[in-house]
């Protein structure tokens, strides 16, 4: 679709103009509406997928095993259809309606990458693991110090954004005061089991530089009065979260962000809306909307705004800013410097070990926790000390070995609930690295110049892989988990690569990077492009490194940040 072959008559330019748009209905975009919209500007949130409303769109939510047709498990054919989303551990048979067909929505890997998708009203905010940790100042600050990428702002510049998100989010934790995991603002923690306090026990008594603490993760542990304002509830612990929550138990976008920008009176959500692309003015310097396709009848309009948020998910927004060329911008929005998507990142999580705890035969769980217990980055931290660069986070589970009989378990009713807690087993130990991969030039994304989607938009080419960087942290990983699950007294412990490819991880990260010139990066401390002023991308494009913490926390209070600076921007008329 050629930039100059739509046209629309003055009263379409009227009714089709709003304050902001919105690109996007997931973790990031939702709180962009939500801030946007409280802030009285008109909001158009555009998404690509269908409407999912709250409750009503959750089919599966209320269904036990014996009511879904295959108690759970995939069909061969849908399996084999999707081998890329099926690669996803939170894709199954209660699941699959909120994740994207590998056949719907092609791309070419160059190298092996898993996309995995959700396009709907509330995006990945659906089926996401809900696990939320602060970046600390190292996160923001070592990059620099060992020369692998520069954030133009540091931790001190996001905390009150942090507290800002967590309040409204809801996080359960502990304070910790730990400077390499800073607290936030905590509803009740979740639990450790007795197994993981003793594995958490020994790690302390054998390492000073090591902190085992419980997970942080969005849920309503004790909701709060803002939570109930909401209309959610607290979390029942079923952690089945991923077919979506009836009591709003978890955080996402269609439980929380867009109901309440909804409130506000100020939000138009148009779904079934593919953004082809941003339209740029040369005169005026600036975007003054964007061009959209409607999936259900493939006609093309544009719709104009003050200011866009891009929150299409980082290779999406990616996608969307190369294919958004004028005569000013051939290369793609903003990219004089030739950077736009290059130094895309992710975590590396092949890294597992499995080993087996004796001596709590007796012990046994109930309820299902959903979050682990965690260990904060010690690698790194204070000097560069390793013989790889960055770090990793560490998070293990114990769980009596009886369940993971789980659905296989003898018994109907009673009988079957009685048999999954009966204590009398050993316990099975899992533990996994969330590694931060290290941004480089050569990781990256690019339009193919001559296969297209059914929308007419250029299909995304990922060139990604890991790096000997991320080997020498999977050694490092096996060496020290392994040696502390033996301090702990485990027995059979197996160190494995699970041979996930990047992508798998979800966290993808970067090609539209901060930083503090045009020259070097595509987006400004506040989010806000270098050379294009009132577009502003907030999801994980914009994420100069990956850190080793979940990464969607940091999204969150990034966009909460960036609108309100673009309101007091808007208000100051600079944009
Ligand atoms: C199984 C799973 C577990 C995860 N666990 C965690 C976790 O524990 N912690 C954590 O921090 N993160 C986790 N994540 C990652 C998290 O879901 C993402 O980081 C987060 O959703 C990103 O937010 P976003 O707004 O950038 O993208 P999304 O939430 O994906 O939203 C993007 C939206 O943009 C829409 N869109 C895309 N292209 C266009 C277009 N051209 N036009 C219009 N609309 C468009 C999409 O349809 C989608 O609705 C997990 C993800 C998955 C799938
Ligand atoms: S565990 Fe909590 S958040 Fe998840 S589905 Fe149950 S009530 Fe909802």
């Amino acid at each position: 679709m050629p930039a100059d072959s739509l046209h629309i008559n003055t009263k379409g330019v009227e009714r089709n103009t709003f304050d902001a748009i919105v690109i996007g209905s997931g973790i990031s975009g939702g709180w962009a509406a939500k801030e946007l919209c409280e802030k009285g500007l008109k909001t158009l949130v555009l998404e690509r997928g269908r409407d999912v409303k709250h409750i009503k769109d959750y089919p599966t939510t209320s269904m036990n095993p014996w009511e879904l047709a295959h108690r759970g498990q995939l069909t061969t054919t849908l399996a084999k259809e999707n081998p890329i989303a099926n690669r996803c551990y939170a894709f199954d048979e209660a699941t699959q309606h909120f994740f994207v067909k590998d056949k719907e929505h092609p791309y070419i890997q160059e190298k092996p990458f898993d996309w995995i998708r959700g396009y709907q009203v509330g995006g990945k905010s659906l089926i996401w693991a809900r696990q939320t940790q602060r970046w600390s100042r190292f996160e923001f600050e070592n990059p620099a110090r060992d020369g692998y990428a520069a954030w133009p702002i540091g931790y001190k510049d996001l905390a009150p954004w942090y507290s800002h998100v967590e309040k409204f989010v809801g996080i359960s934790g502990n304070k910790d005061g730990l400077e390499t995991l800073p607290d936030g603002e905590f509803l009740e923690p979740w639990q450790m089991n007795c197994p993981e306090k003793h594995i958490q026990q020994a790690i302390h008594t054998n390492y000073k530089d090591r902190n085992v603490i419980q997970g942080r993760c969005a849920h309503l542990t004790s909701p709060q009065q803002v939570h109930l304002d909401q209309g959610r509830g607290k979390c029942q612990a079923r952690n089945i979260c991923y077919r979506g929550c009836p009591f709003g138990g978890y955080f996402s976008s269609n439980s929380s962000t867009l109901p309440w920008a909804e409130k506000t009176g100020n939000l138009t959500l148009r779904p079934f809306s593919v953004v082809h692309s941003i339209i740029y003015d040369e005169q005026k310097e600036k975007a003054t909307g964007v061009r959209v396709i409607d999936t259900n009848t493939g006609l093309a309009t544009e719709y104009f705004a003050k200011i866009i948020f891009v929150n299409a998910a980082c290779l999406n927004t990616n996608l969307i800013l190369l294919n958004s060329v004028s005569n000013r911008f051939q290369n793609g929005l903003g990219n004089d410097s030739g950077l736009l998507g290059k130094y895309i990142a992710f975590h590396d999580y092949r890294a597992n070990i499995g080993a087996t705890l004796e001596g709590f035969a007796d012990k046994t769980e109930y309820g299902r926790r959903p979050t682990a217990a965690m260990i904060p980055n010690f690698r790194n931290v204070y000097k560069h000390e390793m013989d790889f660069y960055g770090g990793y986070m560490m998070h293990y589970t114990a769980s009596p070995i009886s369940w993971q009989r789980g659905f296989s378990m003898d018994g109907v009713g009673a009988s079957y609930k009685n048999n999954l807690t009966e204590p009398g087993a050993d316990w099975s130990i899992y533990m996994m690295i969330q590694a931060e991969t290290i941004p480089q030039e050569k990781n990256h994304v690019r339009l193919s110049k001559d296969q297209k989607d059914q929308w007419g938009m250029p299909l995304l080419i990922t060139a990604v892989d890991y790096a000997e960087n991320d080997n020498k942290k999977m050694k490092d990983f096996w060496e020290q988990g392994s040696a502390m699950l033996e301090k702990a007294g485990c027995k059979n412990i197996n160190p494995y690569d699970n041979g996930r490819v990047p992508g798998n991880d979800i966290h993808e990260m970067g090609g539209v990077r901060m930083g503090k010139d045009a020259k070097t990066s595509l987006l400004n401390g506040n989010s806000q492009m270098h050379l294009c002023k009132n577009v502003f991308v907030t999801d994980g494009a914009g994420m100069v490194s990956t850190g080793n913490q979940n990464p969607s926390l940091t999204y969150m209070a990034l966009t909460a940040r960036a609108a309100n600076f673009a309101v007091s921007e808007l208000k100051k008329q600079n944009l």
